[in-house]
């Protein structure tokens, strides 16, 4: 099957011609014919909390089928359904209804991303503070043993931390460091056991400033270290992204931090046990607090590319990049060989079509 493509994003560039597509695979590129929009590696989403109406927290497995269909509307083929600070019942709960197999139709679901409950008191955001505990290795062991948990956001400065960043390594879970109070010391400290990448980068941590560089200034300085961000346009300031593109570029994954609001416009909606107002697309418990976001994986795309951010580029931070942080060199990238996860774009960035392993999904 063809595409019918002009151009397709291979090896970080973009490489004019059709692709052809056998058995779920791409099979060529670089094919004379194609008339029509550009083939981007499908969307990768470390951090989703909810989606079209579906908080994962409670979610059932039809609430994740209806939340993945949505999400491949927007381009996204592989997530991470991610919890907030919550009790160990509902979390256990959460994890045991993550789907260890991609629903049908959607997107694959990677594992879950537990942000918390291992959090600083000082920033925790909207997370409730009656759940969040300091390190307890036999906490995380039940964790793990409920459900699929594929990264853990953890505050490095807290009494144990770094063991239980040992303990969670040991098992094959991605640490990112957030909802932290950590100078770059402590941050460093996280990042010379391994730790390799930083939750919403400048939200809920504390400022870098020019003595007190914290864990942003230390994840800047570290070729190695990839930073996630939510371009919203409002959990950081255009300027800062730009800054953070021109430190960063390369190893800056976007991510969503979407809620269940996402596609259904303003109201009153839950993020596990928070109450929260969406006015104007933002999501704000009621003392203001910043609440997850409305944000999609494509719209992000948008905004980078909006702030002078190449399209290969900015495509890139939406798949490769976060693929990487979870280390699925599989996922992610297109190419001959590889499977067909791929969004089809139109010169305007509005998404044409969505195919999940070779198979049309999403037409628009
Ligand atoms: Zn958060």
């Amino acid at each position: 099957m063809r595409l019918g493509v002009q151009a397709c994003l291979v090896d970080g560039r973009l490489e004019p011609g059709d692709v052809e597509v056998e058995d779920g695979v791409v099979v060529a590129v670089g094919l004379e014919g194609g008339s029509r929009g550009v083939a981007l590696p499908g969307f990768v989403d470390l951090q989703v909390n909810g989606f079209a109406g579906i908080d994962f927290l409670g979610a059932d497995a039809d609430g994740y089928r209806e939340a993945a269909d949505a999400l491949l509307e927007t381009g996204v083929t592989a997530f991470q359904p991610t919890f907030i600070t919550s009790s160990e019942a509902d979390l256990v709960t959460a994890l045991r209804s993550v789907p260890l197999e991609a629903p049908a139709r959607g997107p694959r679901v990677l594992g879950a991303h537990l942000e918390g409950p291992f959090l600083s008191a000082t920033r925790l955001g909207t997370h409730p503070a009656r759940y969040r505990c300091d390190p307890d290795l036999a906490l995380l062991e039940r964790l793990v043993v409920a459900g699929p948990v594929r990264m853990m956001t953890l505050a490095p400065e807290l009494p144990g931390a770094l063991d239980l960043v040992d303990a969670l390594h040991a098992r094959g879970i991605v640490v990112s460091l957030g909802h932290s109070n950590a100078t770059a010391a402590e941050a460093h400290a996280a990042f010379d056991r391994g730790v390799r990448t930083v939750t919403h980068v400048f939200n809920a941590m504390r400022p870098l400033t020019h003595r007190d560089p914290g864990i942003v200034g230390a994840a800047l300085v570290r070729p190695d270290v990839v930073v996630q961000a939510i371009v919203d346009g409002v959990h950081l300031d255009p300027d800062v992204v730009r800054l953070l593109w021109s430190v960063a570029a390369g190893r800056f994954a976007l991510v969503t931090d979407a809620i269940a609001a996402v596609g259904l416009g303003d109201g009153d909606y839950a993020l596990g046990s928070v109450d929260l107002e969406v006015n104007d697309g933002i999501a704000r418990r009621s003392d203001g607090v910043l609440a997850g976001s409305t944000l999609t994986m494509i719209q992000a795309l948008r905004n980078l590319v909006e702030l002078g951010v190449p399209l290969e580029r900015a495509a890139e931070a939406a798949s490769l990049t976060p693929a990487g942080v979870l280390g699925l060199g599989d996922l992610g990238r297109l190419g001959i060989g590889r499977r067909a996860d791929v969004v089809v774009l139109d010169d305007n960035l509005e998404i044409e079509r969505v195919l999940v392993a070779g198979e049309t999904r999403v037409a628009g």
